[in-house]
C-alpha cells in the first residue's frame, strides 16, 4: 500500500512538473498570490523592515534639522509623502489576499472602510516633529478620491498632523502625482519626499521600465537620503509593474512566468 501511495505521488509530481496535468480553474486559484508569501512575511514579521522604516524616518528628520537651521520662514516648507507602504501600512490586505485566493481590487474596499491600517514605525513622530516646527505636510496618494473620507479617519486616528482637506491629495484624473506635486510647489518648496516608489519622487520615473528605472536611480543616486527618502515595499509597485511592462490584462499565471523569466541566475 506505501508502495503503491510513493509510486501514484511520482507520478502525480511528475504530471505537475512536465505541465501535462494542466491545472484547471481551482489549481490556478490555489496558487495565484503563493509568490507573495515571503513578500508579505517580510513587512510583518522582518524587525529588519521596522529597522529600515525608522532608519528613513531618522534620515527624513536630519534632514528636516539642517534645513530648519537655514530658514526663518519654516511655514513657507513642505514635506511631501506618499500613504501607503510610506506612513501607513496595508499588509494585512495583501496578506487577506493570499489568505482568501482573491487579487486586488476584490476586499480593498471593506480594507478601506475599515480605515484601521497601522502607522509605520517612526512617521507619526517625525511627523509631529515637523508639524511643532510649523513645516507643511503634504499628503499625495494615488487612492482613489472616494475613499477621502476614510483615509483621512485613519490618519487622524493614528496620530497624523496636518491630515485636513487642503494637505490631502488623493487621484483624480491620472496616476502621476507631477500635477499635484506642482500644487503644493506654488505656495512652498518641497525640500523632502518620502515614497516606496520611485514615482512617488518625480515624473521623470513615471512608466518606466526597468531598465529605465535603475539607469535613472544611478542618475539621480545623490539625491536618495538627501531630498528623496525611500521606504521598501516588497509587495507590489512599479518595480513589479514594470516586469511585466504594466500589462495589468495579464492574470497572475501570466504575471508569474513573467517574473521567473526576470531572475537572474548564473
Ligand atoms: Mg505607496
Amino acid at each position: 500500500m506505501k508502495r503503491l501511495y510513493f509510486s501514484l505521488s511520482i507520478i502525480s509530481a511528475y504530471l505537475l512538473m512536465t505541465g501535462c496535468d494542466r491545472p484547471n480553474e481551482t489549481n490556478n486559484k490555489d496558487s495565484i498570490n503563493e509568490h507573495l508569501i515571503v513578500a508579505t512575511l517580510y513587512h510583518q514579521q522582518a524587525a529588519e523592515m521596522k529597522a529600515l522604516t525608522y532608519q528613513a524616518y531618522n534620515i527624513a528628520r536630519c534632514r528636516l534639522d539642517e534645513k530648519l537651521k537655514g530658514t526663518d520662514n519654516p511655514a513657507g516648507l513642505a514635506i511631501v509623502l506618499d500613504i501607503d507602504e510610506t506612513v501607513l501600512d496595508n499588509s494585512p490586505y495583501e496578506a487577506k489576499t493570499i489568505l482568501e485566493n482573491i487579487s486586488y481590487p476584490e476586499g480593498w474596499d471593506e480594507w478601506m472602510n475599515l480605515a484601521n491600517a497601522d502607522a509605520l514605525p517612526g512617521a507619526v513622530d517625525f511627523l509631529n516633529y515637523a508639524n511643532q516646527h510649523g513645516v507643511g505636510i503634504f499628503y499625495i496618494t494615488n487612492r482613489k478620491e472616494k475613499y477621502r473620507k476614510q483615509t483621512m479617519k485613519n490618519l487622524l486616528e493614528k496620530g497624523f498632523p496636518q491630515a485636513v482637506n487642503e494637505h490631502l491629495l488623493l487621484r483624480t484624473d491620472e496616476s502621476s502625482k507631477e500635477k499635484r506635486r506642482n500644487l503644493v510647489s506654488e505656495n512652498h518648496e518641497i525640500f523632502l519626499l518620502l515614497g516606496d516608489n520611485l514615482s512617488d519622487f518625480d515624473m521623470i520615473f513615471d512608466k518606466k521600465n526597468s531598465g529605465e528605472r535603475e539607469a535613472t536611480v544611478k542618475k539621480l543616486r545623490d539625491e536618495f537620503g538627501k531630498k528623496f527618502i525611500i521606504l521598501p515595499n516588497t509587495m507590489y509597485g512599479d518595480w513589479l509593474g514594470a516586469i511585466y511592462d504594466y500589462d495589468h490584462s495579464l492574470d497572475n499565471q501570466q504575471k508569474l512566468e513573467n517574473y521567473k523569466q526576470n531572475l537572474r541566475g548564473f
